[in-house]
C-alpha cells in the first residue's frame, strides 16, 4: 500500500493561509500515527498569485498539481482584487484548476453534529442525526452544452441552453455514488426531472444498467422539486444523493445550509486522475488575519483526503470523531458559538482537536 504522498498545498487569499495551517498540523499527527508521509509543498493561487506573479494560476502552480497526488486548497477573493477583468480574477484560478485537473465530481458532505443543532434553521427532531453526502457531476449539464447563446429570432432577443450528458458521463458518477455509498448506508438517491426532460430519462436509465453491477446498495430515484423538498422534510433519511450539474449546484447548496455553519463544511472533487480537496466557504476576507477563523471545514477536508486518496478510512474517522468531541467539550469558535460554551481561536481549535488524535 502506498505510504508517501505529495501533496499541493494552495492556501490562497484572506483565511486560506490560517486554516491551512490548522489542517497541516493535523495532517502531521496523522502521519506519525498512521506510519505514512506527506511532502507538502505550498503555491501561489488566486489573489496572492496576482500580486505576486499576475495570473491567478500561475503555470508552476498547475504544474505541481499535477504532479502531486492531491491537492489541498484553501480560498480566494478579496475586494483588492474585485475590479479585475473576469478573466484576471483570483476565482478564475479556481475554476481554471477545476477544468485542468478534469475533476468530474462534487463530494459535499452535510452532517448534523449533536452539539451544534442549535445553528441549524430546521427543527432539531428534522435534523439530529442527518448524515448525507449529496454527489454532483461537474463537467456535463446545461453549463457546458452547445449549442448556447442570446441572439435576435423574430424580431426579439432569445437565449439558449443546450442540457445534455454522455452516457459515459452518467456512468462513472453512477459508479462513484454506489462505491461511495457501500463505505456509508448503501443507499442512492439519484434525482433528476425524468417526468419532464429526455437527458434525465436517459440518466435514469443509465443508473439503472450501472446499479446491476451494485445490487447490495438500494436505489431510489426522485424528482429534483421532491428532493428539495424532502430535503428539509425528512433530511435524515438520505445517505448519498447523485445528480447532474445543475441541479447539484442547487441541491448541494441546500444540503450545505441545513447545518447551518458554513465553517463545518468540507468538500472533494475528484477525477479519474486527480483529487482537489477544499472546504466550501470563502476566504472571509471580514476576519482575515485576525486568528479567529473556523478550520473545522479545512480540516475534514483534509480528512476526506486521507479517505479518498490515501485510503485510510481509519484516518479519517479518527479526524471526524475528534472534531465531534471538542463539540461536545463546548469549543466552538466565533462563527458557531453560543452563550454557556468556549469560545477558542483558530489555533486553540486546532490544537483541541490534535488532542483527541
Ligand atoms: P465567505 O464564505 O468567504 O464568507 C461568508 C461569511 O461566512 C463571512 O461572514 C465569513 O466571515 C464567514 N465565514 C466563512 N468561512 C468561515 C470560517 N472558516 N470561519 C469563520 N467564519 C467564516 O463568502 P463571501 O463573503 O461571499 O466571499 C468572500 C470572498 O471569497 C469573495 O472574494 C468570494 O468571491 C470568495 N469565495 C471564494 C470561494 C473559494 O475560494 N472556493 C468560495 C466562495 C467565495
Amino acid at each position: 500500500m502506498k505510504k508517501h504522498f505529495k501533496i499541493a498545498v494552495l492556501p490562497g487569499d484572506g483565511i486560506g493561509p490560517e486554516i491551512i495551517d490548522a489542517a497541516l498540523k493535523v495532517l502531521d499527527v496523522i502521519s506519525k500515527k498512521y506510519g505514512i508521509t506527506f511532502e507538502f509543498e505550498k503555491a501561489l493561487v488566486g489573489g496572492a498569485a496576482i500580486d505576486a506573479v499576475g495570473d491567478p494560476l500561475p503555470e508552476e502552480t498547475l504544474k505541481l498539481c499535477k504532479e502531486s497526488d492531491a491537492v489541498l486548497f484553501g480560498a480566494v477573493g478579496g475586494e483588492k482584487w474585485d475590479n479585475l477583468p473576469t478573466d484576471k480574477r483570483p476565482e478564475k484560478g479556481l475554476l481554471r484548476i477545476r477544468k485542468e485537473l478534469n475533476l468530474f465530481a462534487n463530494i459535499r458532505p452535510a452532517k448534523a453534529y449533536d452539539a451544534l443543532l442549535d445553528a441549524s434553521p430546521l427543527k432539531q427532531e428534522i435534523i439530529k442525526g442527518v448524515n448525507l453526502v449529496v454527489l454532483r457531476e461537474l463537467t456535463g449539464d446545461v453549463y457546458f452544452g452547445e449549442p448556447r447563446g442570446i441572439e435576435e429570432r423574430n424580431n426579439e432577443r432569445v437565449g439558449y441552453n443546450t442540457m445534455i450528458y454522455y452516457e459515459h458521463e452518467i456512468k462513472r458518477i453512477a459508479r462513484l455514488a454506489f462505491e461511495i455509498a457501500r463505505g456509508r448506508r448503501n443507499k442512492v438517491t439519484s434525482v433528476d426531472k425524468a417526468n419532464v426532460l429526455e437527458v434525465s430519462a436517459l440518466w435514469r436509465e443509465v443508473v439503472n444498467e450501472v446499479h446491476n453491477d451494485y445490487a447490495d446498495v438500494e436505489l431510489e430515484h426522485m424528482y429534483v422539486d421532491n428532493c428539495a423538498m424532502q430535503l428539509i422534510r425528512r433530511p435524515r433519511d438520505f445517505d448519498v444523493i447523485v445528480t447532474g450539474n445543475i441541479f447539484g449546484d442547487i441541491i448541494s447548496d441546500e444540503a450545505g445550509a441545513l447545518t447551518g455553519s458554513l465553517g463545518m463544511l468540507p468538500s472533494a472533487s475528484i477525477g479519474e486522475r486527480y483529487a482537489f480537496y477544499e472546504p466550501i466557504h470563502g476566504s472571509a476576507p471580514d476576519i482575515a488575519g485576525k486568528g479567529i477563523a473556523n478550520p473545522i471545514a479545512t480540516i475534514l477536508s483534509a480528512a476526506m483526503m486521507l479517505e479518498l486518496t490515501c485510503k485510510l478510512p481509519e484516518a479519517a474517522r479518527d479526524i471526524e470523531n475528534a472534531v465531534e468531541k471538542v463539540l461536545e467539550e463546548g469549543y466552538r469558535t466565533a462563527d458557531i458559538w453560543s452563550v454557556g460554551t468556549k469560545r477558542v481561536n483558530t489555533q486553540e481549535m486546532t490544537e483541541a482537536i490534535i488532542k483527541h488524535l
